[in-house]
């Protein structure tokens, strides 16, 4: 199975409910940047209270502080365990930089999943979208509810909504995506490491054919 993966597309489209699979059955070594800011946000560090103002908004954080932050982490994991990146990169220049840096150290991607969704089955998916407040876990109270209503199958902590999910972060959200980090997947088709997976199919089914993508 490919072990150093990137999983792209506009949010909501699905990442972070196939990455909580290939964490928990495979193995991988997850980052969602989105997560991680806001768990900066939460405990009011330098960088949390830089990039609130960006997530509330709904904007991208600006590159060189994303890539400080994905410099550390990746310095932080063992070359041979890989990576699986949701959220980042986001934009050509955080692309660019990464793939840079992947270069001098011998490990680049191998694969990248392209969750396809149009602005329509992003607003209805993030309606009813639901997260772990302490561990990100992602639900959806039709397509993919938790055991017990409101509550995370793993810590049983309360599921929140997040700010960032009303209906008009989203479509904001949604533009910047197909403005700034759309062009990636030419980027990394040109680069034949693409696989494209529907984001409009239950999510037991986009789990799938992205575990037949990583293994083909
Ligand atoms: P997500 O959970 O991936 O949808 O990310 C939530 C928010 O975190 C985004 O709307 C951005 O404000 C910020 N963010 C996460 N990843 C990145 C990134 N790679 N580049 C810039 N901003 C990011």
């Amino acid at each position: 199975m490919r072990r150093r993966v990137i999983l792209l597309g506009p949010p909501g489209s699905g990442k972070g409910t196939i990455a909580a699979h290939l964490v928990s059955e495979h193995g991988f070594r997850h980052l969602s940047t989105g997560n991680w800011f806001r768990s900066e946000v939460k405990q009011g560090t330098h960088i949390g209270q830089v990039a609130k103002v960006y997530l509330d908004r709904g904007e991208l954080v600006p590159d060189k502080i994303v890539l400080e932050l994905m410099e550390e982490w990746l310095g932080s994991v063992p070359s041979q365990d890989g990576f699986l990146l949701d959220g980042f990169p986001r934009t050509t220049v955080q692309a660019e930089a990464f793939d840079d840096w992947l270069a001098e150290h011998q490990m680049p991607v191998e694969a990248v999943i392209f969750c396809d969704a149009n602005v329509e089955l992003i607003i209805e998916r993030a309606a009813g979208r639901r997260v772990c407040a302490k561990c990100g876990r992602v639900y959806h109270v039709r397509n993919n509810p938790p055991k017990i209503t409101g509550v995370c199958d793993d810590c049983g902590m309360p599921l929140i909504i997040r700010d960032d999910d009303t209906e008009s972060v989203m479509r904001k959200r949604f533009g910047i995506y197909e403005q700034q980090t759309r062009p990636l997947v030419n980027y990394y088709r040109k680069q034949g490491k693409l696989s494209t997976v529907d984001a409009g199919v239950p999510a037991k089914q986009q789990i799938e054919a992205t575990v037949r993508a990583l293994t083909a």
